[in-house]
């Protein structure tokens, strides 16, 4: 009865062995709905991988991260003075981050032996303080002889972007920025660069330990890994013309209407509709007696090899699709192939194999 996302658990872990080869110092990330698979899940992961420290994205995500991992827990969503970052203040595993000068001091304040990263802000322009602002940090320690605030630093952060090319250029200024400031770290945490661009900087950098934050490539780089599938709920066939659906719609010809499993809940949206964008299209689309001139869209279960059309919006855990007559029909109780995106997918079962 349920979209389920099956693991082929051999492919998953070599996969992650692989990236984890490539990448000395790796950082798993587990956050979100953990890439389709659950932060729970990837937790328990990442401790059959032997790393020292698992990040999370949020501190809500802790409780579902610290009972399955055993190292350290760093979280990616910089700490502020208030909201969930409260809950998880005095847990000596969890790596907080710092991106603005004042709420290093706040967070002092409230856990004077707190560990944290300070986070340098990218072009990305989402979180992270400046080089002055870093610089000011170092010199501050050092100005009133150590009064302690840096005690706890275990390195610093960048978040880059992820396309225009490479940011290789950009590290180096941002390395630059750690060295000029003074600050007593050589740990750096950085994401989405490429395996070239890791070895690049740990020749160039050698005094300096790169730590990658993946996700992505280590949970999803082998996509025969994962297979998601819907299951088959209902079947009808209907003539040409027949009414259905929310919206009383009328069958475009003879077919089947399909109900599976999967709907806005899981995050199963509307796909474009299948190429009849233009008016010609569309004629052109009517004369050969296609689908998509009348208005049904793409979805992304695949049936018979194909993929399958809608017959109407998905709904909230189910959706309705229109199988033209011809195409081979499922029964009921069979599974489907559905395309997703694991990112933005909840599934109601994952199954490891
Ligand atoms: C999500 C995230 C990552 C990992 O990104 P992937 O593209 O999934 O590898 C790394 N760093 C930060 C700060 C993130 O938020």
């Amino acid at each position: 009865m349920s979209l389920t996302l099956y693991v082929d658990r051999a492919r998953f872990r070599a996969n992650q062995q692989r990236v984890l080869e490539r990448r000395p110092g790796l950082v798993p990330v587990a956050k979100g709905n953990g890439y389709g698979v659950s932060v729970e899940t990837l937790a328990a992961e990442a401790a059959a991988l032997g790393v020292d420290v698992l990040a999370v994205g949020t501190y809500d995500e802790l409780p579902a991260a610290e009972s399955a991992f055993p190292g350290s827990l760093l979280v990616l969503t910089p700490w502020r003075p208030f909201g969930a970052a409260d809950r998880a203040s005095s847990d000596p595993r969890v790596i907080h981050t710092v991106s603005r000068p004042d709420d290093l001091a706040r967070l002092l304040d409230t856990e004077p032996g707190a560990r944290f990263v300070l986070e340098h802000v990218t072009s990305m322009l989402r979180h992270g303080m400046t080089a002055t602002q870093l610089r000011e940090l170092a010199e501050a320690r050092s100005g009133s002889g150590d009064d302690g605030r840096l005690e706890g630093l275990e390195g610093v952060a960048f978040h880059l972007p992820m396309t225009g090319g490479s940011h290789l250029a950009e590290v180096r200024r941002l390395l630059t920025d750690v060295v000029a400031a003074g600050l007593p770290t050589r740990t750096v945490f950085v994401s989405h660069l490429t395996d070239d661009e890791l070895a690049a900087l740990a020749r160039d950098w050698p005094d300096f330990t790169i730590r990658p934050r993946t996700g992505t490539d280590l949970w999803l780089g082998d996509r025969e890994a994962l297979r998601a599938r819907a299951t088959v709920l209902d079947v009808h066939p209907v003539d040409r013309g027949a009414v259905y659906g929310y919206r009383g719609r009328s069958a475009p010809r003879a077919g089947t209407i399909l109900v599976v499993s999967g709907g806005t809940a899981h995050g199963i949206g509307l796909e474009a509709p299948t190429g009849a964008g233009t008016v010609r299209a569309r004629a052109a689309a009517l004369a050969r007696g296609g689908l998509d001139a009348v208005g049904l869209v793409r979805s992304p279960y695949s049936i018979g090899g194909k993929p399958r059309l809608f017959a109407e919006p998905p709904h909230m855990q189910a959706s309705m699709l229109f199988l033209p007559a011809g195409a081979p029909v499922p029964e009921i109780g069979d599974e489907v192939d559905v395309r997703v995106r694991f990112t933005a997918t909840s599934f109601d079962r994952v199954q490891f194999s």
